[in-house]
């Protein structure tokens, strides 16, 4: 059975903490080096929710793909609701790990796992992260169609292929349009537009769209747009995460066991259409 800190280290070699934006928190947020690990959870939310599943399941670790912390603390108590997890997992002996925009930019990354899910054929990095010498790492990722669709039935594939929210996916654009080749970006994605349009692409899969980004982009281009739950479209990274883990486990002969959540940890719940709009 390994300890924390030699699970860490690999995990540190997929998803290297100092290829985190400046801005981001990423790394252990609790944990024991030198407590042992045979169960670990992945989720995208570091919630009360997954730390209650981490308990049920037996796991002494957590990875997350989101911060718990983002901003500084001056305060762990439990009487905030942060505090309030952190003080359940210490107190129960699990760790907490954290791998965010490390993990969007890695190769593979968020944004290969999504495309994965909806069987995109990956062609490269949105944005290329210019100390790669491959050009595999970056934000977002290209990615092309077998078969050339509409954007109404590239919209529902990812209703059904990713997991079902209560938000499901929204779409703008010529909904009869031919999509051939698409832009992904796992998470909040309008900051990338300028580099969306520059890519040419057909259509534009991600999540957290604005009213002004969205509206500009569809008025000044014929670029469709497919967004999805911020939760749904990093949600098969933390399987493609797993599988990576279960890999490293095999070779190391630790004999992890590795869980994803299902739990939608998205914080919309509910869902009501106000009907078709004339
Ligand atoms: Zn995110």
């Amino acid at each position: 059975m390994p300890r924390l800190s030699e699970v860490i280290a690999e995990l540190d070699a997929l998803w290297p903490p100092e290829r985190a934006e400046g801005w981001d928190a990423v790394g252990t947020v609790c944990g024991d080096p030198d407590a042992h690990v045979d169960r670990v959870l992945f989720a995208v939310d570091p919630v009360q929710a997954v730390a209650d599943e981490a308990l049920t399941l037996g796991a002494q670790l957590i990875v997350t793909h989101h911060p718990l912390y983002l901003r500084g603390t001056t305060t762990v108590a439990a009487t905030t609701f942060k505090g309030r997890v952190v003080h359940g997992l210490i107190s129960n002996g699990v760790a907490l790990h954290v791998a965010h925009t490390n993990a969007d930019t890695a190769d593979p990354g968020v944004s290969d796992a999504l495309a994965g899910a909806l069987d995109l054929r990956v062609t490269g990095p949105l944005v290329p992260d210019p100390t790669d010498p491959k050009g595999h790492r970056g934000l977002g990722r290209i990615c092309e169609l077998d078969h050339p669709e509409t954007l109404r039935e590239f919209a529902a594939r990812a209703a059904v292929r990713l997991p079902a929210t209560a938000q499901g996916i929204r779409l703008a654009g010529d909904p009869d349009a031919l999509v051939r080749t698409v832009a992904v970006s796992g998470g909040s994605g309008d900051s990338l537009f300028d580099a969306v349009r520059a890519a040419g692409v057909d259509a534009y899969l991600t999540a957290d769209l604005r009213h002004h980004p969205a509206s500009e982009a569809v008025q000044h281009s014929s670029l469709g747009l497919v967004d999805a739950a911020h939760w749904a479209t990093e949600w098969p990274w933390c399987e493609q995460a797993a599988a990576q883990l279960d890999a490293i486990s095999d070779r190391h002969g630790w004999g992890l066991r590795v869980h994803v959540s299902k739990r939608v940890t998205d914080p919309w719940t509910t869902h009501h259409s106000s009907g078709a709009p004339n």
